[in-house]
This record gives C-alpha cells, structure tokens and sequence, in this order.
C-alpha cells in the first residue's frame, strides 16, 4: 500500500468560481473546480491525486451501477471569524464510512488519504469556503465498485473520489411528518447503518406517497411491528418530551449521525437531561395527550435542525406547540454554530483547522 501525505495536484486552467452566486447558493447546485481521485484494483489503493472537477467515464457494466455497491460520506468545511477554514468532525466521518464499507464488503481506504486528501482539497478550493455564517462548503466523499463485469460479485475495484461545493444554511420551516406503517427504511439485520446508495433509493417510494397525501417526510418505525419511532425521512429524529431530548439508541437500523452525536454532546454539556431509549409511537400518543411533549426535530449535516409541526399517527394529525428562539433545538443549533465559527471553546477537538 502506498500511502502519500502529499497529494499531486493538477489544478483546472479556468476556475468556475465566478459563476456562483454565493448571496443565492442552492443546496447541491455549484461544485468547486477540484476532486480527489483514487483506484483501488490488485489489493491496493494506488496513488491519488487531485485534478480539475470532471466528468466520470464508465463503461456500462460498472458493478456499481448494477448492484449497488456505493457507499458516501457527508460532511462540512466551515469558515471560522477568524477567516481560518475548519473541517468538522473529520475523524468521526471517517469511521463510519469505513464501518459503512465493511458491511458492502467494499475497499476500505487508509485514513491518510482521507484526511489529508479532505485537508488538501478544502485548501486547494478555499475561495469556495462560503463566508456567510451558517454557509459551509460541502464534502462529498464516496466510494463506488468500479470494475467492469456483469456477473454479479463483489468487486476487485473501486474508485474513491471526494468532490466539494458551497451550500446555504438550510432553515426549513417546521415540517408535517407522516408515522409510516407499511413501508420500512432498515431490518434488524440490514443496512439501515451503512451510508450506502441504496437506503436512499428504496426510500422514495414511501415518501412520494406521505407528499401526495400532504406531509413533507416521513417517520420510519421499526420493521418488526412499526410500534418504535426510528429516524425522519433521512435525518436522525429528536424529540423533548418532559424537558428531556430523548432519541432512539444506535442500532443496525439506525444510522449513526455526527448531528445526532454532536447535539446529544452539547446537550449534556450545557446541563440538560438527554435519553436514548426506543420512543414508542405509543408514548407519542400519551405525551400529546398529557401535553408533555414540546419539541421534534430531524437532525442531519444539511440542516442541523429540522423542526417538526405536526406527527400524523393513525389518522390524527397530532400538533406541536408553536416554537420560538429559547426551544432547546434552536439552542443546541447556535451553540454548534459558534463552535464551528471558533466563537465557542471547542473542547471537544470538533474542529479540524487546515
Ligand atoms: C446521513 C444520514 C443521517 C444524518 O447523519 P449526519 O452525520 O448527522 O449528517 C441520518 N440518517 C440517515 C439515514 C442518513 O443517511
């Protein structure tokens, strides 16, 4: 294995740059002029490199495209008071992309070449770093099979590529989320943990259908009986009920969210009580009733928070109270965005300056 902590660079003859309106940025519309490349084939990851942000070439029997081996990262690269760049939770990201790899029996790459080909690249681009607080620029690491062959097997190959792009600060208004009985998202068993392709894909069936009969997301339950709340759409999800942040453990249907951790953490930090424990679609029912529930929200990498309005649960649409600034959610969301400005002490070692 060959492992370079200096990366070639071959950088692009014309940046793009000027093309983004960054008063107006849309999530997932710009991406910066470089990407990381690097092969994996005879049992080793080869030399990466980073060069101008291109197009890929496949040919038609790429194993990815037909079974599915895909695995990808989402993270953010943020711009400090100081003007300095920070990426956050690097180590975190690392370890369940690798935990994600392991269980698509994929090729899992040395850490270095993550790092340092994250580190490399947000210095290479950092004119695309966003300097609106709450803007990021945001980090796509994935790993696909990359080898040509129909017959179905796990691949010999695979292609790691990181690609970066400038992204607002998502405020969505409170959302209406459907408790979804039928469909699924993750088994006991499966691969509800891993952030592969295909958790998303089989996803947007179910939600279509919640949009169609009026509600933005939908709640998973579990698959065995639909009777514990899991995650929200594709956010981990977060309720206050009886002053405490309560969320359901980590399990192999539950995917493992740095969001999820990060405000799991601060909550502790700052003094409030937190819980993760199954949340029975039942004990939804009885804290609306009893009045004791006052805040759910999906927490992700895109938004952070993502507060929730109204829960659909057997044919009543149970409302949350009206939120304001003091809700704990919107608290636990300024306190991690002035960690990541360098505002606030980062005594956790979240921020990894470049
Ligand atoms: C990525 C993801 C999340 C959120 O994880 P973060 O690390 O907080 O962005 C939650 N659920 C699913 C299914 C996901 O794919």
């Amino acid at each position: 294995m060959e492992i370079t902590t200096n990366i070639p660079v071959k950088r692009t003859a014309q940046s793009r740059i000027n093309e983004v309106d960054f008063e107006q940025l849309e999530f997932g519309k710009y991406v910066s002029d470089h990407m990381l490349v690097c092969d994996y084939a005879a049992g080793a990851w080869k030399s990466p490199q980073i060069v101008p942000y291109a197009n890929l070439s496949l040919s038609p029997s790429t194993l990815a495209l037909h079974y599915g081996q895909t695995v990808f990262e989402g993270m953010k690269a943020f711009r400090m008071t100081d003007g300095r760049i920070n990426i956050f939770r690097m180590d975190k990201h690392y370890d369940r992309f690798v935990r994600s790899l392991e269980r698509m029996c994929m090729a899992v790459p040395p850490k270095e070449i993550f790092t340092e080909g994250l580190s490399q690249l947000v210095d290479l681009d950092q004119a695309w770093v966003p300097k609106k607080a709450g803007h990021a620029l945001y980090l796509r690491p994935f790993i696909y099979a990359s080898e040509a062959r129909f017959g179905v097997k796990v691949s010999d190959e695979y292609r790691f590529v990181i690609f970066t792009g400038p992204v607002p600060s998502l405020y969505t208004e409170p959302i209406k989320v459907k408790v979804e009985t039928t469909f699924i998202r993750a088994a006991k068993g499966g691969t509800g943990f891993a952030k592969c392709g295909g958790n998303y894909g089989g996803a947007y069936y179910p939600t279509q259908q919640a949009r169609s009969e009026g509600y933005d997301q939908v709640l998973w339950t579990d698959a065995s009986a639909h009777q514990y709340i899991e995650e929200s759409g594709m956010m981990n999800v977060m309720f206050v009920i009886n002053d405490t942040l309560v969320t359901a453990p980590l399990s192999d249907s539950i995917l493992d969210g740095v969001t999820r951790d990060s405000l799991l953490t601060l909550a502790n930090d700052l003094g409030y009580k937190t819980t993760e424990r199954p949340v029975a679609v039942a004990e939804l029912e009885s804290a609306f009733a009893a009045g004791t529930i006052t805040e759910a929200f999906g927490a992700g990498t895109a938004a952070v928070v993502a507060p929730i309005q109204v829960i659909h649960i057997n044919g009543i649409d149970y409302r949350l109270p009206a939120y304001h600034p003091g809700n704990l959610m919107f608290t636990l969301k300024n306190k991690l965005e002035s960690i990541r400005l360098g505002t606030d002490a980062d005594v956790h070692n979240w921020n990894f300056v470049i």
